[in-house]
Order: C-alpha cells, then sequence, then structure tokens
C-alpha cells in the first residue's frame, strides 16, 4: 500500500457515525480543503460566503450560504479568512455570541501585528469564544493526506469547553491536538509556521565556518605549499582529496560537538552543586541542537563513505598504485609485505566502519518514528553510551591513520599541523574530559546532584 493511501485511510474514520454540523467561514484553499476532510470524517459541513453560488471546487455535500446564516446552523464556527478582512465579522456579533470562533490564520512575517490574530479576534467579538488551531497544517497536506510532518494541531484558548469541542474535531479528523494553554499562547503558536528551521540555524552556521576553515586550510597545505616548494600542481585536490579530508574531520568534530556540551553541564553540577540552577543560555541553547550538529556529522561522515569508495576509480590513484608497480619492476626488486602497516590499515578500516555503523544508527534512533517507539532509558544508551562508543571508534581510526606519520616534521607544513591533528582536539579532550567524569569518587556525586541532592542549598534560591 503507497504512502498516501494509507494516511488517507489514517485520516478518513468511520464515516457511518454522523458527526455535527460544523460552519466553515471562507471558501478558499483552506476552508476547501478542511471541509473535505470533515465530510470524510463524518461531519456535516456547512459554508458561509459571500457568496452562494455553488462551484464544483467545493466539496460536494456540503451546503453554501451566506454568513449569518450558515453560522446559525453550528455551534462551532471555523474563521477561514485572512486577518485583513476580519472586520466583516462584527456586524454579525450577535448571530455570533455565545459560539466557538476557530482562529486558523496565519500572518507573513513575525511581529506582523502587534497582537495575535486568535486575541484580536476575541477583541472584535467579546461575546464568542475564540479558540486558536490548525493554523500549522497547510491546505495542501490536508488535501493529500500527506500529513506525516505535522499530525500536531496546537490548540489554545480561554474557554476549556471550547477548546475540548475543537480538540474533539482534531482527534476525528485523525490528527494530534497539542493544548499550548490560553489564548496568550496564540502569538506563539502564529509564529510556528514563520519560522525556518529555527534548530538548525547554529549548527548549519558552524558547520558551514568550520568547513570553510578546512578547506582553505587543506588549500594551503595541499596544493599552494606543494606548488611552491614542489613544483608539484595538484590544484585538481580540489574535487575529491580536500572534500574527503575536510568531511571526515567535520563529522569528527561535530560528533564531539555533540557530547561537548553535556560535559559542560556536569561540571557546572558539580561547581554548583545543584542541578537547580539554569545553565548559561548559550549552553541550554548548544543542549537544543545536539541532534541537529548530529545529523549534520552523520551527513559529513556519509559523504566521506561515498568519497573514500570512489577513489579506485580515480585516474591519480590509478597513476600512483602504477607508479609503484613500475618501480618494482625497474628496480627488479618485490617489496616485501609490511606487516605493520597491513594491521594499521586494516585496523584504520575496520574502525571506520564500526564507528559508521554506530554513526546510522544513533541517526535513526533520532527519527521521531523510531524514537517514539523506544522508552527513555533505551533512547539514553543509544545517544549517550553508543554515541560515546561512536565518538571512540571514529578518534581511535583518525588517530590510527595518522599514526607515527603524525609526529613526523614533514607532516608540518609551514609550522602548521595537519588538519586531522586539529581534528582531533576536541574529541580527544571530550572523551579524556568524560573519562574522569566516569571515576567513582567524581560520578557518585554528579549523580546525587542530578537526582536532587544539593551541597549548598542556597544556590538553588
Ligand atoms: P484564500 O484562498 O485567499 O481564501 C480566503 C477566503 O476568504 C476567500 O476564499 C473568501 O471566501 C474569503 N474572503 C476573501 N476576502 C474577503 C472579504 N473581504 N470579506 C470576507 N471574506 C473574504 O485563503 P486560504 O489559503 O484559504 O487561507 C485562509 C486562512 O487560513 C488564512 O488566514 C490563512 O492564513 C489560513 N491558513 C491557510 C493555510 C493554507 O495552506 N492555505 C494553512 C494554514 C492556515 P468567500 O469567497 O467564500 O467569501
Amino acid at each position: 500500500m503507497n504512502k498516501k493511501s494509507s494516511n488517507t485511510m489514517a485520516l478518513a474514520p468511520n464515516t457511518s457515525n454522523k458527526r455535527e454540523t460544523v460552519c466553515i467561514f471562507g471558501t478558499g484553499d483552506f476552508g476547501r480543503a478542511l471541509g473535505h476532510k470533515m465530510i470524510q470524517s463524518g461531519y456535516s459541513v456547512v459554508y458561509g460566503s459571500r457568496s452562494t453560488q455553488i462551484s464544483n471546487l467545493i466539496p460536494k455535500d456540503a451546503e453554501v450560504l451566506g454568513h449569518a446564516e450558515a453560522a446559525q446552523k453550528a455551534a462551532i464556527i471555523i474563521i477561514a479568512i485572512q486577518r485583513q478582512h476580519y472586520n466583516f465579522l462584527t456586524p454579525l456579533a450577535e448571530v455570533l455570541h455565545g459560539k466557538v470562533l476557530v482562529d486558523i490564520s496565519n500572518n507573513l512575517k513575525l511581529k506582523q501585528y502587534p497582537e495575535s490574530n486568535a486575541e484580536h479576534l476575541a477583541q472584535l467579538l467579546p461575546g464568542s469564544k475564540v479558540v486558536k488551531a490548525f493554523n500549522t497544517v497547510s491546505a495542501w497536506a490536508l488535501q493529500s493526506g500527506t500529513l506525516d510532518a505535522s499530525r500536531q494541531v496546537f490548540v489554545c484558548g480561554d474557554d476549556v469547553e471550547a477548546k475540548q469541542m475543537v480538540m474533539n474535531i482534531v482527534r476525528a479528523l485523525g490528527l494530534t491536538p497539542v493544548d499550548k494553554g490560553s489564548l496568550l499562547a496564540a502569538q506563539e503558536v502564529e509564529n510556528y509556521p514563520l519560522q525556518l528551521f529555527p534548530m538548525w540555524k547554529f549548527p548549519i552556521f558552524l558547520s558551514l565556518g568550520l568547513t570553510a576553515f578546512f578547506f582553505f586550510y587543506c588549500v594551503a597545505l595541499d596544493i599552494i605549499y606543494t606548488y611552491i616548494y614542489e613544483n608539484n600542481n595538484f590544484s585538481f585536490f580540489i574535487a575529491i582529496t580536500i572534500p574527503n579530508r575536510v568531511c571526515p574531520v567535520m563529522a569528527l568534530i561535530l560528533l564531539a560537538l555533540v557530547y561537548l556540551p553535556g560535559i559542560f553541564a556536569a561540571i557546572i553540577q558539580l561547581y554548583r552543586g545543584t542541578k537547580y540552577r539554569r545553565f548559561p543560555d548559550w549552553l541550554d541553547k548548544w543542549m537544543l541542537c545536539r541532534k541537529q550538529l548530529g545529523l549534520i556529522a552523520l551527513a559529513f561522515a556519509s559523504l566521506h563513505v561515498v568519497f573514500t569508495l570512489v577513489t579506485p576509480m580515480r585516474s591519480f590513484a590509478r597513476w600512483r598504485t602504477g607508479k609503484g608497480i613500475i618501480s618494482q619492476v625497474l628496480n627488479n626488486k618485490t617489496e616485501p609485505l609490511d606487516h605493520t602497516n597491513a594491521w594499521l590499515s586494516d585496523s584504520y578500516l575496520a574502525l571506520g566502519i564500526l564507528g559508521f555503523f554506530l554513526f546510522v544508527l544513533l541517526g535513526i534512533t533520532s527519527l521521531p518514528s523510531v524514537s517514539n517507539n523506544v522508552n527513555w532509558r533505551e533512547f539514553r544508551f543509544v545517544q549517550s553510551k553508543l554515541g560515546y562508543l561512536a565518538l571512540i571508534l571514529c578518534t581511535a581510526h583518525t588517530l590510527v591513520y595518522g599514526g607515527k606519520w603524525f609526529l613526523s616534521p614533514s607532516a608540518y607544513k609551514w609550522y602548521l599541523p595537519n588538519i586531522y591533528i586539529l581534528s582531533l582536539i576536541v574529541p580527544c579532550a571530550v572523551l579524556v574530559v568524560k573519562f574522569v567524569l566516569i571515576f567513582p569518587c567524581i560520578d557518585k556525586p554528579l549523580t546525587q546532584i542530578r537526582q536532587g541532592w544539593e551541597r549548598n542549598p542556597k544556590y538553588s534560591k
């Protein structure tokens, strides 16, 4: 069964149970899509419109009447009209008195009006019970049934009974109501659809900044330096070699940055002797975007895998292999197998494969559909214990790759370390401090603090 049909089924419960009549003001895109879904879910729908002419876009079983006439037929009226037209509702105040008005509107930009649209509606019609809902669901998703990403409907309002009535409709449509409290929350709810990946901003900017830095660092050391001092033109390194250096470095650093705020939090809690004091804002924000940092790290790791797999296809790699063979032929000498190198290269690959496997596992468990099916302990086990194991394996992968070579003077061009050495600073620091933190003499008080014990209760005030 395809995705669309399964969604449609989930959103179309038993139609034999006839439900109450709901009125929708406005026969625009959203009004029509919502009306269509409501009819599928067993509701009778009556539209309040400026024109009572039935067009073939309007759901077949719906009635279209004038606004006042339509409002009289239902206790709940959904206002599927842009906020700037709300003034036309004022003359209808009497007929709308005591009715539940559902404000579904959105704005074009943040802080467009001083108060939320729902509060504005409540001020225009003080005798009605205004509830905010449905604004985060798109007309297209309602109509096509592709509601996987936006099954949650945020609901807020001052009248508890009115809010319950709206939440019942939300459930009947196969969606999940999320109670956001009083109408004061409407501003926040109206801002949701205007936000563009708010949790992704910091991870994306950080990744772009670090990627640019490491890219130019490699260009300087691997292309410019080689050109100046060895008279070799390796500018083609820009296409694969350098990206394949930057990607693993970024993956490792970002993975370490996922665990670094937890280390800071532990140190702060140990220092303060309490968990009842807020972390600094920067740490709170950092903790909230750990999942995004981890997913970007996974993307870099996946690119590294793909770049590595294409290596044998590269003409540079084939040329280098051929050159090695020819030099052995010319010297009439077969190089013996270097067992140390064979061990190092196999261990390096094995560590990378295992690290990447755990990395993928972490990414999969962060998907809502998977994380919703594991309990808190299982989630923590995967994200914390297996996450640290992934960090250990990936750090070891880089260390084994570098091996003795990191210490060789030729690895320092212009006295600058290779980027692999730079990439090890944060992960090694995280692992060393974590290792110290798990010592029983430190772990015990930290666990007690996290269970609510306070060394000096004055800090909790
Ligand atoms: P739309 O297609 O422009 O339809 C709005 C409807 O409002 C019109 O079809 C018209 O209905 C009515 N209308 C227009 N001018 C009016 C006036 N001067 N006086 C009275 N009624 C008037 O807009 P929409 O996309 O359906 O959006 C409606 C509301 O839903 C908006 O507040 C929007 O922010 C919100 N919303 C939309 C979506 C979406 O995906 N489209 C998603 C979430 C929320 P009649 O011709 O029948 O009178």
